[in-house]
């Protein structure tokens, strides 16, 4: 990480300088953003808005304080490289467990009252990211978010004891969103505040009370299946405790193990009864004990002993989606949208397959940057429309998974599936459920894929798909996507052409040429006068040669700028292929050697556009189609 650029700051450079927050430009009793809810999907949104200085958040929260434990603990590899953009995907790597293997175990065919392994299979695919597939408590997840806001400017803590009961719009005023809270500590008589405010995201769950206030419902599948989890200590002898398990026993049922962090502890999850039409599963006062026995029946012969139970939860599966996350009026002309809902609030499913969480994150991931980018006056509210349709797309292709994913399990415990396609299935799904195959459809923030040829392995629309760089001041080895902080900034990588950055000949310098000196370029006319040359958007290079080989003088001024109130140089833009490791990022992802190319990533680490080096018209064209001009 930089830092001490306008000046030495002693301390832990993590926490930002706080800010008077009685200075800023909202009146009392109003904010630019009121978050309800603090899961994973509130706590995303706080953490991502709580790094912009100028930006008022609010987030409230009905129960007393931070969750300790229970809920979802499956965390994707694509919410991990969401973790790194926040800093903290080595401490999650550090604590969590990896799932590394999955295994299958079925009724052994010789002995009907045993079960035997009949698969094991790799988790993750080699090279889908360099993060891996990791289970954490949602309990966790949370500390490290509420740890980024409590070390942000804005000092951000979730605000409990508070619901929402009330919320009214104004399309009319400038704080449109009237939200009415009631606060009631334990033992104490409810108050009522009023907050007015810009835009209110309902992150408040399946029951959400900004969905209801929106008049939207999810609508869909009721579920008849009633399924148990708990996180347990046990002793077993069942020799795969410790790897990611699905057993199958034919006429006990199913049951899913996923180790947890810490080596000891646990999740299982048991298949249990068949429920009636409408049938909630706590209707049937499932206890733990019949939860347990279940367990032990499935695990026959081998021994399942619990010793401590740590969470429990009965539950029932359905897949349930709302038509819409915002209350927008009919583009172009309606009114863009000031309330939004994300994660459970929008979809809901079976917990099996580990998405509750990492697709709620991804909900307001998507948002965050967008209201940022409204909040500061770089973009138009239109932007806001956006979301609603990505994240809407993304959540039905959940839904119709979860569906399919949930008919195969149950084909398998009925004993009527094909094992061996079962796991191919599971192998095929890997890609959706490791949550990198979201892709984006063309839009204004996405660009079509005419050039798409010149970085195959950077699809327009997923995201960018990090490779190992050398960065060529310091000779450090990295990964190039984890440039791309939760900032809110866009990048602009430029994969140099095969002539020398130095030569009168080099694509590269001529676009950083452009960029860095013409009226015109997009930096200059997004940018603001007192700002730093990439505060809007932070362009990075790519050099095919040997770091040795090259020398930070040979680059384009535009790669060392001078930054801050010293005009210090800025000398980490630059990366080499790492030849030496034999990684090669221009091999690894299909980068056109000969001609290299520019690749837009958004704030939210998606790839918008590739791009020629020397369509400097295009380049402009794309980035003021979303951006406003800044240069007056
Ligand atoms: P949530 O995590 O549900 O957070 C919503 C928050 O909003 C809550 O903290 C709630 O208190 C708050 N809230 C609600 N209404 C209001 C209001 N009016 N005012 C203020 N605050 C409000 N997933 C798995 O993968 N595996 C599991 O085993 C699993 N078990 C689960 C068990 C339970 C009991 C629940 C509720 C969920 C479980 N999930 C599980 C799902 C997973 O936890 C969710 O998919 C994920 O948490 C969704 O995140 P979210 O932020 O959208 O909503």
């Amino acid at each position: 990480m930089q830092f001490h650029l306008n000046g030495f700051q002693p301390g832990d450079p993590t926490i930002a300088p706080a800010i008077d927050e009685s200075q800023t430009a909202s009146p009392a009793g109003s904010v630019d953003v009121l978050i309800i809810g603090s899961g994973p999907a509130g706590l995303t949104l706080a953490a991502q808005l709580s790094a912009f200085a100028g930006i008022s958040t609010r987030l409230v929260e009905a129960k007393p304080g931070p969750m300790e434990k229970g809920q979802a603990d499956g965390v994707s590899c694509r919410s991990m490289e969401m973790f790194e953009a926040f800093g903290f995907a080595h401490t999650v790597m550090r604590e969590a467990y990896w799932v590394n293997e999955t295994t299958f175990w079925k009724t052994d065919p010789e002995a009907a009252d045993s079960i035997i392994r009949t698969g094991r299979i790799q988790d993750v695919e080699d090279g889908l990211s360099e993060m891996p597939h990791v289970i954490l408590n949602q309990a966790r997840v949370h500390d490290m978010y509420l740890d980024v806001m409590q070390r942000s400017a804005h000092r951000l803590t979730p605000d409990y004891d508070r619901r929402l009961d009330r919320l009214e719009v104004d399309d009319k005023s400038p704080y449109p969103v009237t939200a009415t809270i009631s606060h009631q500590p334990q033992g104490s008589d409810a108050t009522e505040e009023v907050i007015q405010a810009r835009y209110v995201v309902g992150c408040d769950g399946a029951r959400s009370a900004v969905r209801a206030a929106m008049g939207l419902e999810l609508k869909g599948d009721s579920a008849n299946k009633a399924w148990g989890v708990m996180d347990v200590l046990v002793v077993t002898d069942f020799p795969d405790i410790r790897q990611k398990t699905l057993v199958q026993a034919a006429g006990s049922g199913a049951l899913l193990i996923i180790p947890r962090e810490g080596g000891y502890m646990a999740r299982v999850y048991v298949e249990l009864e068949t429920l009636g039409e409408g049938e909630r599963a706590r209707n049937r006062n499932i206890t733990l004990e019949q939860l347990i026995a279940a367990a032990q029946r499935i695990f026959h012969p081998y021994s399942f002993e619990v010793k401590d139970t740590i969470w429990w939860s009965v539950y029932e599966i359905g897949q349930r989606l709302t038509d819409r996350f915002d209350n927008a009026g009919p583009a172009p002309h309606g009114p863009p949208p000031t309330v939004f809902i994300a994660g459970d609030a929008c979809h809901t499913h079976s917990p099996k397959a580990g998405q509750g969480m990492n697709v709620s994150m991804g909900d307001s991931f998507n948002l965050g940057w967008k209201l940022a980018a409204v909040l500061q006056g770089r973009a138009a509210p239109d932007l806001l429309r956006s979301y609603s349709g990505e994240r809407a797309a993304v959540a039905r292709q959940l839904i119709a998974f979860d569906q399919e994913w949930t008919q195969v399990l149950a084909a398998q415990s009925r004993g009527t599936g094909d094992s061996s396609k079962f796991q191919e299935y599971f192998v095929e799904h890997g890609r959706y459920t490791a949550g990198v195959s979201v892709q984006y459809d063309m839009s204004a923030l996405t660009g079509p894929t005419d050039h798409q040829h010149l970085a195959g392995g950077f699809d327009i629309g997923m995201r960018f798909h990090s490779a190992p760089v050398i960065r060529l001041a310091d000779a450090k080895p990295m990964h190039l996507g984890h440039v791309v902080r939760a900032d809110g900034r866009w990048r602009l990588f430029l994969f140099a052409d095969q002539a020398h950055p130095a030569a009168a000949d080099s694509r590269l310098a001529h676009m950083c040429h452009y960029l860095h000196d013409d009226p015109a370029s997009p930096l200059h006319v997004h940018g603001r006068a007192d700002e730093d040359i990439d505060d809007v958007i932070d362009v990075r290079g790519i050099l095919q040669r040997d770091f040795r080989a090259l020398n930070l003088g040979d680059l384009p001024p535009l790669l060392r700028p001078d930054k801050g109130r010293f005009g210090l140089i800025d000398s980490e833009k630059a990366f080499c292929a790492d030849i030496k490791n034999n990684a090669d990022i221009f091999d690894m992802r299909g980068v056109d050697r000969r001609n290299g190319c520019a690749v837009i990533v958004r704030p939210d680490q998606y790839v918008a556009h590739v791009l020629p080096l020397d369509d400097f018209a295009a380049l402009t064209a794309f980035f003021c189609s979303i951006l406003l001009r800044q240069d007056g």
